[in-house]
């Protein structure tokens, strides 16, 4: 016999979901493509083979952050013009997202989470245009109650508070789910809310090291582990 616990506290009566890295694998598969093909305009610009362009992105990258604006450095370090800035940018704004699926597992149990009686939330910063279409691709459109796009990278905080007001809940009767332990996961904490922590992707893993071991998050590596373990 095997019996489900749910991980998720019993006071919590709404979630709050991110997108990237935590619905589906961005860092793995977009931030990834786009790297492959900025390697191209890179190599032609420094002269090197589209491989070491790449190498050089993910080192760069590995070094200054998920958030640093690897063709800023690039263009420093090398003496390149502002074109070659704005030919990365116009390259990675053309991404065709088309192939973008969702984790496994997630699906079914958003879809269980709703069945058990969750309000469900999607908040997710980025270009509106590009995670509008993101949406889409992952088949996410009506697997919300709402969702929030923003725009402004701190934009987060006032879209929680927006939820909060808008549906009449305390905050400890959210949780919130993320992978950026600099964006979403800080936010939730300082408003009070529960955390479950997605162990997944390029933000998680350059900040991992910053998490102390006394936080009480929970710690998921799918969405589906919110609902519980299966216990034999
Ligand atoms: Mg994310």
């Amino acid at each position: 016999m095997s019996k489900l616990t749910s991980l998720i506290s019993a006071r919590v009566k709404a979630i709050i979901f991110d997108l990237d890295d935590t619905l589906y694998d961005c860092s793995g598969t977009l931030v990834l493509k786009s790297k492959k093909l900025t390697a191209k305009i890179i190599s032609k610009a420094i002269k090197c083979s589209e491989a070491e362009a790449l190498k050089l992105q993910l080192e760069l990258e590995g070094r200054l952050g998920p958030k640093a604006d690897i063709a800023r450095e690039i263009a420093n370090l090398y003496n390149l013009s502002e074109e070659f800035c704005k030919e990365i940018a116009n390259t990675i704004n053309t991404l065709e997202i088309e192939g973008a699926i969702l984790f496994p597992d997630t699906m079914d149990s958003i879809n269980e989470l709703k069945r058990i009686g969750y309000k469900l939330f999607l908040v997710t910063f980025g270009n509106r245009e590009m995670q509008e279409k993101k949406i889409k691709v992952l088949g996410l459109e009506n697997a919300f109650d709402e969702i929030i796009i923003t725009e402004d990278p701190q934009g987060k905080e006032k879209c929680f508070k927006e939820i909060l007001a808008k549906y009449d809940l305390e905050p400890e009767q959210v949780l919130c789910v993320g992978d950026k332990i600099k964006d979403e996961i800080e936010v939730g904490k300082r408003l009070g809310m529960s955390i479950a922590l997605m162990k997944h992707g390029r933000h998680y893993h350059f900040y991992k090291s910053e998490i102390n071991d006394g936080e009480p998050y929970l710690h998921i590596t799918k969405v589906s582990d919110l609902l519980g373990n299966d216990e034999d």
